[in-house]
C-alpha cells in the first residue's frame, strides 16, 4: 500500500523559491571580483537566476547539458548555480587551483557547453581556448563596463547583459527529483579526476540533514560566511542551506587572506563560518598580530583535513569561538561526520571536550558508516582498532560520471572512502590517515596526521608534514618536514623532544627536515604526492648503513 501524501519532487529550485518568498529582503553581500562590496537580496537573486535560465535557454542550453562555473564565492556565482540547476541543466564546478591541463581534461570529460567565469580566469581561458572544443560560450561574470578584459576570449558574453535580456518566464523546476543537478570532480590525488554527479534529490536531502543542530545548525538569525569555495565540494552545501533557512550570506569573492576575511567577519557581523584548517591558521595569526577581537563570530566548522589542536584551543581560549570538526568528501555531497557531543560525552571536562573535537565525529541521519578489514569484516568500535572507513547513504555516490573507475560499491552497497579510521564506543570516528598516506612500519601502521598535527603545535612551526621514507628493516619510517615561521631557526632535537611523551616511542620520526615550502593541493590540503616526489632522492639517516651493505 502506498502513502497518500502529496508528490512534491525534492528539487533545489524550490530552495531559492522559498528564500525569495519568505526571506526575500535578506541580504547576500559579496566582495565583488571588480572590487566593491555589492549587496543583493534573495528576492533579487531569484529574479535574476530565472532571467539567466531564460537567457541560457536562448543560447541553446537543454536539460542535462553540463554548464561549468570557474568562479569565486559571489552572489553572481550563486545566481548562476540556480539558473543552471533550475532549468534542469547540470552545474559543473571547476576548481581554478587545478593545473590548466587538468582543467582541460575535466572540461572535455564533462563535455561542458558553456563556462561561467570570473574576470580572474579569463587569461587562462584565452591561453587554453583551443583545448576546449565542446565549449560554445564563456559567460563572463561582470557588467559591460568590464568586458574589455575579455576581448580576446572567443565566445565571450556578458553575464549582466544576459540577466537583463533573459525572460523570467521560463521552465523552472517541475522535473523528476532524481534529475542530475551538479557535477564535481574529485581532485585526483590518485589517477585522473573522477566526476561525482549529484541529483536534485541528493542535494535536497543533504541540505535538510546539514540543517540539524548537531550538523551545521543554521537559523534565519545567522549570518554565514562560506570561506570554503563553491568549487570545493559544493561549499559544504552552504549555497543551499543558507537560503533554505533565510540566513544572511556573506560571499568573500577572490580575497581569502586573513585580513580580508577578518574585515568581512566584523563589518557584516558574521556568526558562522566554514573553511579548511590552513585558512583558519592564517586568520588566527592575523588576529594575534593585530591583537584583534572577533565580536560576533560564534561558531566555525572546520574540515577538509584534520584540525590541529592549536586551532581548537586558539579559537576557544583566545576568541570564545566554538569549533566543530567535520569530515567529508566530494563523493558524500560532502558532509559525513561532525564532532558535536552526544549523550555519552555530555559530562566531559574542558580537556576532554578538546580531545573530542579532534575526532572527526559522529554520523548524522542519512550517513551510515563502518570500519572494516580487507576482507570486508566489520571491526570493533573501541577507539583503537583501525580499518577502512566505508559509508552508505542517499547523498553518497554509487558510481562516477561515465562509469569512470568501474564498480565503486562493495557487495553490501558500501563505498570505500579511502580513509583509515577508528570508531569509539560513543560512536565518534577518528581518521588515522588516508590509506595511501599511512606509514607502514614493521607491519604496524603509524598515523602521519597525528604526528603532523602535534608538530604544528610547536611555537616555531608554520606548517608540518609527515611522510614515510623507505627503511631496509622496518619497510617505512616517519620523517617530519617542518616549515618554520618567518625568521625562526630550530634544531632537529628541539622538535623531537617536543614530540617525546606525546606519541608512542616507535612513532617518533627518524628524521626532521626543515624545508622552505610545504606544498598545498588544489583544495588547500598538504600535497603528499608532490612532497614524496620532491623527496625521491632522500635517504633516511637511520637507513644508510643497511643500504650500503645491501
Ligand atoms: P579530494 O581532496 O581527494 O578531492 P575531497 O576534497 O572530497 O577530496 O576530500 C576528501 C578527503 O579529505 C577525505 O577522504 C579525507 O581523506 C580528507 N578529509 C576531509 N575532512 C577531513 C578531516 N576532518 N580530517 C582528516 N581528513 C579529512
Amino acid at each position: 500500500m502506498l502513502g497518500l501524501m502529496q508528490d512534491w519532487p525534492l528539487t533545489v529550485d524550490k530552495i531559492l523559491d522559498h528564500a525569495a518568498r519568505w526571506h526575500g529582503e535578506v541580504e547576500i553581500v559579496s566582495r565583488s571580483v571588480e572590487g566593491p562590496i555589492v549587496r543583493t537580496t534573495y528576492a533579487q537573486a531569484h529574479e535574476r537566476a530565472r532571467r539567466l535560465s531564460g537567457a541560457l535557454a536562448g543560447l541553446g542550453v537543454k536539460p542535462g547539458d553540463r554548464i561549468a562555473t570557474l568562479a569565486w564565492n559571489t552572489a553572481r556565482h550563486l545566481e548562476a548555480w540556480y539558473a543552471i540547476m533550475g532549468m534542469g541543466a547540470v552545474c559543473h564546478t571547476l576548481n581554478p587551483r587545478l593545473f590548466a591541463d587538468q582543467l582541460c581534461y575535466i572540461i572535455n570529460h564533462a563535455e561542458d557547453k558553456i563556462i561561467f567565469t570570473d574576470l580572474t580566469f579569463v587569461p587562462t581561458l584565452i591561453e587554453h581556448r583551443a583545448k576546449m572544443p565542446t565549449v560554445k560560450h564563456f559567460v563572463v561574470m561582470t557588467d559591460e563596463a568590464h568586458m574589455a578584459a575579455a576581448a580576446g576570449l572567443e565566445g565571450a558574453v556578458c553575464f549582466e547583459t544576459l540577466v537583463a535580456g533573459g525572460s523570467p518566464d521560463v521552465a523552472w523546476g517541475g522535473f523528476d527529483e532524481n534529475t542530475a543537478c551538479g557535477l564535481c570532480y574529485t581532485s585526483g590525488t590518485t589517477g585522473n579526476p573522477k566526476g561525482v554527479l549529484y541529483s536534485h534529490r541528493s542535494n535536497f536531502l543533504h541540505t535538510l540533514v546539514t540543517l540539524a543542530s548537531d550538523v551545521m545548525g543554521f537559523s534565519a538569525r545567522d549570518t554565514i560566511l562560506p570561506v570554503v569555495p563553491m568549487f570545493h565540494a559544493n561549499a559544504w552545501g552552504i549555497a543551499f542551506s543558507a537560503p533554505a533557512v533565510g540566513a544572511k550570506l556573506v560571499m568573500p569573492g577572490a580575497k581569502l587572506d586573513g585580513a580580508s576575511v577578518y574585515e568581512l567577519l566584523e563589518s557584516e557581523r558574521v556568526t558562522f563560518s566554514a573553511a579548511v584548517p590552513t585558512v583558519w591558521q592564517m586568520l588566527l595569526s592575523e588576529l594575534r598580530d593585530k591583537q584583534a577581537k572577533l565580536s560576533t563570530l560564534k561558531r566555525v566548522v572546520i574540515g577538509g583535513s584534520a584540525v590541529p589542536e592549536a586551532i581548537v584551543r586558539g579559537f576557544r581560549d583566545e576568541f570564545g569561538v566554538d569549533v566543530t570538526h567535520a569530515w567529508g568528501m566530494t563523493e558524500m555531497s560532502p558532509l559525513g561526520t561532525l564532532s558535536a557531543p552526544n549523550q555519552a560525552t555530555l559530562g566531559l571536562d574542558p580537556e576532554g571536550q578538546v580531545r573530542l573535537k579532534l575526532k572527526q565525529g559522529r554520523a548524522p541521519l542519512g550517513v551510515d558508516m563502518e570500519i572494516e578489514d580487507d576482507a570486508d569484516h566489520p571491526l570493533p568500535h573501541d577507539g583503537k582498532t583501525f580499518g577502512r572507513l566505508k559509508v552508505k547513504g542517499p547523498f553518497i555516490a554509487r558510481e562516477y560520471f561515465k562509469g569512470e573507475g568501474g564498480r565503486i560499491l562493495d557487495d553490501h552497497g558500501f563505498f570505500d572512502t579511502g580513509d583509515v579510521a577508528t570508531i569509539d564506543e560513543a560512536g565518534f570516528m577518528q581518521i588515522t590517515d588516508r590509506a595511501k598516506d599511512v606509514i607502514k612500519s614493521g607491519g604496524e601502521w603509524i598515523s602521519s596526521i597525528e604526528i603532523e598535527n602535534l608538530a604544528v603545535g610547536h611555537p616555531k612551526a608554520a606548517i608540518a608534514a609527515v611522510i614515510g621514507a623507505a627503511h631496509p628493516k622496518w619497510d617505512e619510517r616517519p620523517v617530519l618536514l617542518v616549515k618554520l615561521k618567518e625568521g625562526e631557526t630550530a634544531s632537529k632535537e628541539e622538535f623531537l623532544s617536543f614530540l617525546e611523551g606525546k606519541i608512542a616511542k616507535w612513532w617518533m620520526p627518524d628524521d626532521v627536515v626543515f624545508v622552505d615550502d610545504i606544498p598545498l593541493g588544489a583544495t588547500g590540503k598538504i600535497d603528499k604526492k608532490l612532497i614524496r616526489d620532491r623527496m625521491k632522492a632522500y635517504v633516511l639517516p637511520t637507513a644508510q648503513p643497511a643500504k650500503e651493505s645491501a
